[in-house]
């Protein structure tokens, strides 16, 4: 991986250096099925209550007075930007757990150590361990 124009980058040390168990490789890959799992059921909750809204809207509008039709019009679009936000996540994991395949997810892009399991189920978009990511924000 490491082509030798990368000593220009002195003090990185080269990516994936080390190596991770398959059982651990297995424990990630659970970890992000589960959450995409998760996210789904999230995501379809509320499609449904984007529908639902959507139905209320169409149904009982006429009986509503502006201020009501208003709060239905934010609360409906707030869902959508939630759902959105939601199915962006989960094309995060899904990335995630193709480059995990590929054996190319779960490093520090600093440091090259694995990022433990726990913080990539929390945060499937992570690409440095938490000690990198504390220097990085400090600076
Ligand atoms: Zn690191």
């Amino acid at each position: 991986m490491a082509k030798p124009a990368d000593t220009r980058t002195a003090g990185r040390k080269p990516v994936a250096k080390a190596t991770r168990s398959a059982a651990e490789t297995e424990k990630i890959r659970g970890a992000l099925a589960a959450r995409r799992d998760e996210l789904r059921a999230e995501y379809d909750q509320t499609l449904s209550e984007i529908t639902e809204l959507q139905r209320d809207r169409l149904t009982d509008s006429a009986g509503d007075d502006q201020a009501d039709t208003g709060t239905k019009t934010f609360e409906r679009e707030q869902e959508i930007s939630l759902a959105n936000s939601i199915r962006e996540r989960i094309t995060q994991v899904e990335r995630a757990l193709e480059r995990l395949d590929e054996g190319g997810y779960g490093w520090c892009e600093r440091c090259g150590n694995p990022i433990p399991v726990e913080r990539l189920a929390a945060f499937p978009s992570a690409t440095l361990c938490v000690t990198c990511k504390q220097l990085e924000e400090r600076r």
